[in-house]
């Protein structure tokens, strides 16, 4: 039978099935260290000895690494208005990471029911991306229709700082799941993370989202300076049109994302967080070969 994986506990591999029913497996050999929730994989069940078996893991699209996660296509980059409030560079560096991975990222941004201006700065900023940005309020059940389209049907990873409203979300979606919100100031105090398995949990309507407590960690090492620029999608046209092949589009004159900038094609607030990546992984390397 063909299933996928949605978590593992205490060696047990727990898989669904093709009706979504929820089967306890085991993996015999040493592969068991190398299988993740969302790794699809053909299982038997031995009515003698009553034991499900894993027999067969499917080639994968990719893997995130922390959390361990397989074949994930979209990663739900959420942040909210307030409480706490939008952090344009934060959500720039996990978009980055995102990126750095070949996923497509979705932006979220949460609790519209906070604010009362408007919001067509934010709009601004990523309107010259393609990426799609959903506005909503857990809390007032605003956007969460469309963002539920978006969704369905793919493998979402839910990612963002804490106190945003993920685990709100996600139980707003999936009903069942039942996780445990913390208050607002319960998420400020540090050490009060309920450790949680990682886990996909079944979307209405096909699909899953994995809350992932452990996305948090938004280390962009792995990422050389000059591959960054590749990591901004909108830059990407621009790239091959700079004076210089080995452009870092930092200070060399006649450079294609520069005037790009100033023509107002690319947004001048993306071209400030590049800059302030490329400087960080800049130092990191010079750092690594003194
Ligand atoms: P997480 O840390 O990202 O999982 O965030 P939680 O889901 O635990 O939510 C953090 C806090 O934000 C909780 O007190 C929620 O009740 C609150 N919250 C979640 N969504 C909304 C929303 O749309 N509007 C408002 N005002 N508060 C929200
Ligand atoms: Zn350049």
């Amino acid at each position: 039978m063909k299933g996928i994986i949605t978590k593992t506990i205490g060696g047990f591999f727990f898989v669904a099935d093709e009706n979504n029913n929820i089967h306890k497996t085991i993996i015999r050999g040493k592969i068991q260290k190398e299988v993740f929730p969302g790794d699809y994989v053909e299982f038997y069940i031995n009515e003698e000895v009553e034991e499900k078996v894993i027999e067969k893991v499917y080639p994968r699209d990719n893997k995130l690494n922390r959390p361990k996660i397989a074949n994930v296509n979209q990663v739900i980059v959420m942040q909210s208005f307030e409480e706490p409030s939008f952090d344009q560079k934060l959500l720039d560096r996990f978009l980055i990471m995102v990126e750095s991975k070949d996923i497509q990222p979705l932006i979220v941004i949460n609790k519209y029911d906070l604010i009362d201006n408007e919001i067509n700065m934010i709009y601004n900023v990523y309107n010259k991306t393609d990426y799609s940005l959903f506005v909503i309020s857990v809390k007032n059940n605003q956007g969460l229709n469309k963002l539920s389209k978006k969704i369905t049907d793919n493998i979402n990873v839910l990612a963002g700082p804490s106190g945003v409203g993920k685990t709100s979300l996600i139980n707003k979606l999936i009903p069942d799941a039942d996780l445990p919100v913390k208050s607002v100031s319960e998420n400020i105090k540090r050490g009060t993370h309920t450790t949680r398995h990682v886990e996909l949990l079944s979307l209405e309507n096909g699909g899953w989202i994995v809350d992932t407590p452990g996305f948090t960690s938004l280390n962009i090492d792995h990422i050389l300076p000059q591959e960054l620029s590749f990591l901004y999608p909108e830059f990407r046209p621009y790239l091959n049109q700079c004076k210089f092949n080995m452009c870092s589009h930092t200070h060399e004159p006649d450079c294609a994302v520069k005037k790009a900038v100033k023509n107002d094609e690319i947004s001048k607030k993306r071209y400030q967080s590049y800059q302030l990546y490329f400087q960080e992984l800049k130092e990191k390397e010079e750092k690594t070969y003194d």
